[in-house]
């Protein structure tokens, strides 16, 4: 593969990724840690779960992906409030018979007279202040594409704005949208050189939370899967993907670790740390696809993979910016 083309297939993956992820944990959603060994072929789709997912069916995290990627593949601009308007009024649309929107999202959606940017900021301020909350990993798990929106900038700069933008639009907490900011800018960088400067990623979070951040991660780099608490908690969720990624031998800065092995095993780690595991192996996924890119996924994996609104790994493959997976 040519340079393009290596760029192309590390984007394409961090799609792939997320949604791979989602579909490889929704299953085990909210249990212990399942103990799976994933081996490559279809059998590791396996579906079920408490809400009954078909084989390879991914779930809310990559459905509210997908508004932000359609976006970003018609040339939209993230920062603009009539492409933050399309966005809103597309997760309304789909949340109104989704099976699996998450608490506070749902909270949010359904409170909309009118589903567009500023009332839902607002909203997110009224639930935010009734429930002195709003941390959770909603807005991380579906923030992948939006490290594709920019790539041709110089800088990082409008990519880290408009990820915290599109998490504001539900989750009002720095937590989340600082996260959301270090997770786009990481993936944007591994999309464009196939490697992470964590450093540059942490830069664009205002001190002293950078401070904090770079303690959590460090943390996770040593830590081990299952020890972050809550990962329903954007911060925890987060630390668990770090670990996940760590503990597979996947060394964000060295293109030499990024293997077709350390994908599929980063995204083992984030299920059998039990918990939200959809989420945690999405944002996993979303990450280590980056770095790895398309090529590496297991083609049985991608053969099933499929979900709202009626689409394929074909059809995310084009809207990436791809050629055929
Ligand atoms: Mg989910």
């Amino acid at each position: 593969m040519d340079v393009t083309e290596q760029r192309q297939s590390r984007a394409t993956g961090t799609i792939l990724g997320l949604a791979l992820g989602d579909a490889l944990g929704a299953p085990y959603e909210f249990h212990a840690s399942p103990g799976i060994t994933l081996r490559g072929d279809q059998a590791d789709m396996c579906g079920g779960g408490d809400l009954g997912w078909a084989p390879g069916e991914w779930t809310d995290d990559t459905s509210m992906a997908i508004p932000i990627l359609r976006e970003v593949a018609a040339g939209a601009d993230l920062l603009s409030p009539p492409t933050q308007n399309r966005i809103v009024a597309a997760w309304k649309q789909w949340a109104a018979d989704a099976p699996d929107v998450g608490i506070h999202t749902r909270q949010v959606l359904s409170g909309l007279a009118f589903p567009a940017m500023a009332e839902a900021r607002q909203q997110a301020q009224f639930i935010h202040e009734a429930y002195g909350k709003s941390g959770g990993n909603g807005s991380l798990m579906r923030t992948a594409p939006v490290a594709l929106a920019y790539l041709e900038d110089a800088t990082a700069e409008r990519t880290a704005q408009a990820a915290r933008a599109l998490s504001e639009l539900t989750h009002v907490e720095a937590d989340a949208s600082d996260a959301c900011v270090i997770w786009t800018v990481a993936i944007r960088d591994a999309v464009l050189r196939g490697s992470v400067d964590v450093g540059h990623a942490l830069s664009h979070v205002p001190e002293p939370r950078r401070t904090r951040w770079r303690t959590l991660l460090a943390d996770a780099h040593v830590g081990q899967p299952g020890n972050f608490g809550n990962n329903g908690w954007v911060v925890a969720a987060a630390q668990e993907a770090w670990c996940a990624l760590s503990r597979a031998g996947l060394d964000v800065a060295d293109p030499a670790t990024h293997t077709p092995k350390a994908f599929r095993q980063a995204s083992e780690n984030a299920i059998n740390a039990g918990g939200d595991t959809d989420t945690v192996a999405a944002i996993t996924g979303m990450l280590a696809g980056a770095l790895v890119g398309a090529r590496a996924m297991p083609e049985p994996w991608l053969k099933v993979l499929h979900g709202w609104p009626g689409i394929d790994a074909g059809e995310l493959v084009r809207l990436s910016g791809g050629g055929p997976a």
